[in-house]
């Protein structure tokens, strides 16, 4: 029995089950997990700690649930080695081995680890995954003050979020303001500004250069010379797609598990969407791209071969104490930006040489307003 095997079970993989089974309820489906396979919507993990939430009551549905839905075969708590393109089987860490018609690659991406000095570098964490949440919420407890290693996305939305459980926290990284990759400087200083006002305090333009234990904590050693000292350290330096198991079965790999609209690999019956995949050169690693590959994956399998499209997918910054959204700009787009301040924040649009809207920043609450008009003149991406 072969049939459909997903690999992950995360938005990527359980949505693409769901969009398959709406036009197929016969063909054998197997969805392989290395974690509990428990459904849950990852964006949560960094706004949950102010809504004390636990990761048990995270879980939205559990595995055996899911199987259900789905009339699939769950396989949690299971690795896989190694996939063999041409004998359409993936061998799993245990030795066993699974045959495929069709595979799909769901693999996500995981957090970029950064090696310091000083015996509590081992002691950092990272939160990708309901299990590192619980990790870290128990981390936390008795725990007052946090460096957070940084200041991006999902970085400034973890301040955030422990500031609002109470605690003191301490962003640290070499941008010159927050989300310095995403958007222009008066939106990342309007946001900084935000932050402060509820207690954080960023160390910018400066790395960690070593991490040392002391006490019940920490004494993190900074570039600029600075010490700070904290109960726990949380890193947020980014996330990498997951290709290794692609690349070593020789798909063909650039920053993602490289596939084109129909969201196939470079080996025929084999398809990769979510955190991992390079969708014609882009990288998008959020809830919605993956909402858009999803219905479009699902009726391919079903054999009604549909081509993915991307329209315009801003991203919700979700940082209560002042909030974002933001529509990236390519890094190769020509034209300019122009900022007006709205409110306590900024609305920067970018436009290229002709007028056209091409992105934005808008921070506050009276600008981010504006998301949903502005989104409209946009183009799409795909
Ligand atoms: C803290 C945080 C906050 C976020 N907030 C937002 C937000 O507000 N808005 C937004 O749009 N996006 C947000 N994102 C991004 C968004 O959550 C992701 O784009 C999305 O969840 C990725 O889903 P995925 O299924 O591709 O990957 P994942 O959820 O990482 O799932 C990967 C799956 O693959 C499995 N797996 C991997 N390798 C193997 C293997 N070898 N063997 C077996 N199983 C394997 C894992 O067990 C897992 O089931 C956030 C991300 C994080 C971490």
């Amino acid at each position: 029995m072969a049939g459909t095997l997903i690999l992950g079970t995360g938005l990527a993989g359980y949505n693409v089950a769901r969009e398959l089974r709406k036009h197929d309820t016969s063909t054998p489906l197997t969805l392989i997990t290395q974690d509990d396979g428990e459904y849950y919507t990852k964006p949560m993990l960094s706004n949950a700690l102010t809504q004390g939430k636990t990761a048990e009551s995270l879980v939205q549905q559990s595995a055996q649930d899911m199987a259900r839905e789905l009339d699939a075969d769950i396989r949690a708590r299971t690795t896989v080695a190694s996939l063999d393109t041409r004998a359409r089987k993936l061998c799993l860490e245990s030795g066993e081995s699974l045959e495929f018609d069709s595979l799909v690659l769901a693999v996500g991406a995981s957090p970029i680890e950064f090696s310091y000095e000083g015996d509590g570098a081992g002691d950092i964490m990272t939160v990708n995954s309901l299990a590192d949440y619980a990790r870290f919420r128990r981390t936390l407890e008795g725990v007052d003050r946090v460096a957070l290693i940084g200041p991006g996305l999902i970085g400034c939305e973890f301040a955030n979020d422990i500031s609002g459980s109470g605690r003191q926290v301490e962003v640290i990284g070499p941008d010159a303001y927050p989300l310095g990759r995403l958007v222009p400087e008066a939106a990342g200083r309007a946001l900084q500004r935000g932050l402060e006002q509820s207690g954080i305090t960023f160390h910018l333009e400066t790395v960690v250069t070593r991490v040392d234990r002391e006490g019940d904590g920490y004494c993190l050693h900074l570039k600029n010379g600075d010490r700070i000292r904290a109960g726990a350290v949380l890193s947020a330096i980014g996330l990498r797609p997951r290709t290794a198991l692609a690349e070593a079965a020789g798909l063909e790999v650039n920053r993602g598990i490289v596939v084109d609209r129909h969201l196939i690999t470079s080996a025929e019956g084999i398809h990769a969407l979510g955190d991992c995949a390079e969708v014609e050169g882009q990288v998008l690693p959020y809830v919605m791209p993956i909402m858009q590959a999803a219905p479009a994956l699902g009726r391919t399998l079903a054999g009604e071969p549909t081509a993915v499209s991307y329209p315009a997918m801003p991203v919700r910054v979700k940082t209560p104490s002042h909030p974002v959204v933001v529509s990236p700009v390519s890094p190769d787009a020509r034209g300019q930006w122009s900022v007006e301040e709205v409110g306590e924040g900024v609305k920067a649009l970018f436009h290229d040489e002709q007028g056209k809207l091409l992105g934005f920043a808008l921070t506050g609450r009276e600008a981010t307003r504006e998301h949903q008009a502005l989104t409209r003149q946009l183009p799409s991406i795909l």
